[in-house]
């Protein structure tokens, strides 16, 4: 074997380690045994049973990066992208908690944390704690810095008052990461982000959004009313939330292209075993050329969308620039899982447009991924910049 392929960091990207081997099939089988028997229901009833989140916690899923230290599995960042990939390929919903908890909430803690915060935040997000990211607004969306949400210094608190919308998770969350700005007239200088409990004075979880897909995940407004959050919880510096955010997201969006290339291995697998199910003319469908050729074409844009969302995973694990291989991960997952369900209903003809059938699902579930963690064209725009050397 050529010296090159045989050294370590060299490996095809889709190689994994026996621990992220062992760790992947773990997540499948749980996913297989545990979450598809619940899919249907989870979606019709728009509802996550508690125990299942419960089960995310016993099986370590809930803070794969936690260090051992205090209570989490000390894993690795690019175990999270697996985990979330083989959840997604069984339902996106679980998969999108799992992934918020840790790409957005743990990381936001690992990196900008004190010691304090992780003291008193780990254990209990490793255990029994959901999170939740809170930095969309009605009026600031893609334009995310233009955000309202008021913190005004008393001194030994801060107090929290405003409304943040769109936030996932939130019907079931402990602790919110939210971002506020102490100053308006400072603009993105003024973002500072707060850990904020659910049980602090002056919080509320106000109405969740009746969705088109991931019904089961809730998306929920957040009411804050002169809330009362002590000055140890702000989440690294006053006046740097922006950073956070900014950062944060380039990470998260590296689980929204796995979140998207699951769900697309997923409703691609449907339409493998139904192609060769399904007799029409005498004879199994996946024997059409035309079938085989839309399979062919379905399966390399996966693998193409897997190795973009893997080799952002593996950059940002290994302290490369990874900026723009996130974003371009999450545009090109995001569209292939577009194309892929749409292309798995047909395929699967009439009966894949109804609800009997699983991947009438995929399809609805897979919209989001091209607008949450910045919409399609926000995903170009970071690209371009980066292309440009404006960033
Ligand atoms: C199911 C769901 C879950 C979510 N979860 C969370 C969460 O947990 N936390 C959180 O903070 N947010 C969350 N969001 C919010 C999400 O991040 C925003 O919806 C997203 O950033 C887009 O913002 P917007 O909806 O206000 O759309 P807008 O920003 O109003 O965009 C509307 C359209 O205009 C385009 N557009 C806007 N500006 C430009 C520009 N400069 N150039 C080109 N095109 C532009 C956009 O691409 C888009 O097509 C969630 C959203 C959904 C739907």
């Amino acid at each position: 074997m050529p010296e090159t392929l045989a050294s370590p960091g060299r490996l095809p990207l889709t190689d994994l380690s026996d621990d992220e081997a062992m760790f992947r099939d773990q997540v499948r089988q749980f996913a297989e045994e545990k979450v598809r028997p619940l899919v249907s229901k989870m979606d019709a009833e728009a509802k996550m049973p508690r125990e299942l989140i419960d089960a995310c916690f016993e099986l370590g899923i809930m803070g794969i990066e936690i260090p051992d230290a205090h209570s989490g599995a000390g894993a690795t960042f690019f175990m999270s992208i697996l985990a979330v990939e083989e959840l997604a390929r069984v339902d996106a919903s679980l998969a999108v908690l799992v992934d918020v908890q840790n790409t957005l909430v743990n990381n936001a803690l690992l990196r900008w944390g004190t010691e304090d915060q992780k003291a008193r935040y780990f254990p209990r997000l490793a255990s029994r704690w959901v999170g939740a990211y809170a930095l969309s607004e009605a009026g600031s969306g893609s334009d995310a810095f233009a955000l309202s949400c008021r913190a005004l210094d008393k001194g030994d608190h801060y107090e929290l008052t405003g409304r943040k919308l769109w936030i996932t998770s939130a019907a079931e969350a402990e602790l919110f990461v939210v971002m506020a700005t102490l100053d308006p007239g400072r603009g993105y200088k003024g973002i500072t982000s707060f850990l904020v409990e659910r049980s602090f004075p002056g919080f509320t979880v106000g109405k969740r959004e009746d969705k088109l897909g991931i019904r089961a995940s809730s998306t929920c407004e957040l009411v804050l009313e002169g809330c009362r959050v002590p000055r140890e919880n702000v989440l690294g510096e006053a006046g740097k939330g922006y950073k956070i955010a900014i950062e944060t997201l380039n990470e998260g969006r590296i689980g929204i292209g796995a979140q998207m290339v699951g769900l697309a291995q997923g409703a691609f697998e449907h339409g493998l075993r139904y192609a060769q199910e399904r007799q029409q003319f005498g004879k199994p469908i996946a024997e059409f050329q035309a079938v085989q050729f839309q399979l062919a074409e379905l399966a390399t844009e996966i693998e193409a969308a897997r190795l973009l969302t893997y080799n952002a995973a593996r950059r940002r694990e290994a302290g490369d620039p990874f900026v723009k291989e996130a974003a371009m991960a999450k545009l090109f997952a995001s569209r292939a899982a577009e194309h892929v369900t749409s292309k798995v209903i047909e395929v699967y003809g009439g009966y894949g447009f109804t609800r009997e059938y699983p991947v009438e699902k995929y399809f609805r579930d897979q919209k989001v991924g091209q607008i949450y963690e910045g919409t399609t064209n926000m995903q170009l725009l970071v690209i371009a910049k980066q292309l440009l050397g404006k960033m």
